[in-house]
């Protein structure tokens, strides 16, 4: 490390000025009377108490279930595993499969030979950036015991390459850059030195917003008293820390966000009389992601619809398929912005939560959701509804949990019944798998498979349903 000369110096004592402004500090201007505007150093570090800035949005990826790689553990100590199959990266495609690998064994082995630290472990991925074949991937690693560290890693690739987080750093850049936001951290923790950052795992989820802000992600970057989930940095003009990959992806996540349609999508009216027909309400949670749309075909093939409980910040990644499902008939509901616990909050909080989505949805068709789905289906009778009634499930097919295409038809057939709501997540490449068999079946038993909507017209907006019979 080269010793401090009075230049880095002065870049520590604008990080610390700079770290209690809005994200939107103004670039140095020139007026300093300390240094000439030529060297005056960029702006530092600002810290967010989000993982996930707003103009975070990568591109949509749509995937067949047949692109998806799902583990499952047959027995204890449980885990699933999945990443996607990405063709034209196949370097990434296999390192996506060894970081899920070795979390699995260090789960399996726990750290030092103890036994595994939470009965199950879950490796889900999402999107980062997806231009021509560049791709992004986060993996994130969730044990199912609260309290246990979540972890999130996001690799890059194209073609036959495939690079780290750490990768978009310029090597000779990375001490500079964590010191910068070390520096930061403390600021805006008030505890000096109570924390430290670990460079092996503070440099293992980059990536960047839409107007090209460097976003490092620093949950599980920091060893301190505190759980710091949910904490990132976020660095403007990041380009003196960048190497020539950091720059080519950075290129390729700096893009103006879809501006929303003006014209609302024609609804087609559904209007079965479910006291006549032997109507069936399946319902898909946690989308919109890269399987929605093989689901939509499947739906749509088989001229059944379904409802969507979806959640907020995924749908400003992909408002085309909202506008689908909507021009198709289809349920669009609102299961939150960011999918909190929601009697965890306060009523201000919910209420911007269901509203916050409310509006994505609005902006993406121009028509409100139905309907809410409290995540996890937790809620209590304080819980603010924000006009908009509440729709649980009767019948739960734990896709979720068993990511397998025959347990999951299994539960949905053994569970079915007349107005039943059945529970189902269209983020699984199994339910997505499972979904033309379940449809098939249901439709020879004589179900119509209709909307929530259908099957409970005229929902009280104060309301809870689970079923219609
Ligand atoms: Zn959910």
């Amino acid at each position: 490390m080269a010793p401090f000369s009075p230049r880095p110096l002065l870049a520590l004592a604008l990080v610390v000025a700079l770290a209690g402004c809005s994200a939107g500090s103004p670039r140095g201007d020139g007026s300093s009377t300390a240094s000439p505007a030529a060297t005056l150093p960029a702006p530092g570090p600002v810290v967010l108490t989000s993982s996930r800035p707003a103009d975070v949005v990568p591109a949509p990826i749509h995937l067949s279930p047949a692109d998806a790689h799902v583990e499952t553990s047959r027995g204890a100590p449980r885990y699933a595993l999945q990443w996607p199959t990405l063709a034209q990266a196949p370097a990434l495609t296999k390192a996506l499969a060894s970081r899920a690998g070795a979390w699995r064994d260090e789960f399996l082995t726990g750290a030092g030979g103890k036994r595994p630290a939470a009965p199950e472990l879950h490796v889900r991925w999402e999107p980062v950036v997806h231009a021509g074949s560049l791709h992004g991937v986060r993996l994130v690693s969730r044990p199912s015991t609260s309290g246990a560290a979540t972890r999130e890693t996001t690799v890059y690739g194209d073609g036959d390459a495939s690079w780290s987080s750490e990768d978009l750093v310029a090597e000779k850049s990375r001490q500079s850059l964590l010191k910068a936001v070390s520096q930061a951290v403390a600021h805006e923790s008030h505890e000096n030195g109570a924390e430290s950052l670990t460079p092996s795992r503070a440099l293992s989820d980059v990536s960047f917003t839409s107007t090209g802000d460097m976003v490092v992600n620093l949950s599980h970057g920091l060893t301190g008293p505190a759980p710091r989930s949910g904490l990132s940095a976020r660095i403007s003009d990041p380009q003196r820390y960048l190497s020539a990959r950091g720059r080519q992806v950075r290129a390729a996540m700096t893009r103006p966000v879809d501006a929303a349609p003006t014209t609302p999508v024609p609804r087609p009216a559904h209007t079965t009389d479910c006291t006549r027909a032997k109507c069936i309400a399946l319902t898909f949670d946690d989308g919109p992601g890269p399987f929605t749309s093989a689901i939509l075909d499947a739906l749509e093939k088989a001229k059944a619809r379904a409802s969507f409980f979806m959640i907020g910040s995924a749908i400003t990644t992909d408002p085309g398929i909202v506008r689908r499902m909507a021009a198709a008939g289809m349920g669009v509901g609102n299961h939150t912005w960011s999918h909190p616990q929601v009697t965890a909050l306060t009523p201000d909080q919910v209420t911007g939560e269901i509203t916050r989505q409310s509006s994505a949805v609005a902006a993406a068709t121009g028509h409100e959701p139905f309907a809410v789905r409290p995540p996890y289906g937790a809620f209590t009778r304080s819980t603010p509804h924000a006009g908009l009634p509440f729709v649980l499930w009767d019948v739960d097919t734990e896709d979720w949990k068993n990511l397998d295409p025959t347990r999951t038809t299994q539960r949905a057939l053994s569970g079915a019944h007349p107005g039943a709501i059945v529970l189902m997540h269209d983020i699984h490449p199994s339910t997505a798998k499972a979904l033309p068999g379940i449809i098939a079946a249901l439709q020879k038993q004589g179900y119509t498979l209709v909307t929530v909507d259908e099957l409970l017209p005229g929902m009280d907006p104060s309301g809870s349903y689970y079923s219609a019979g």
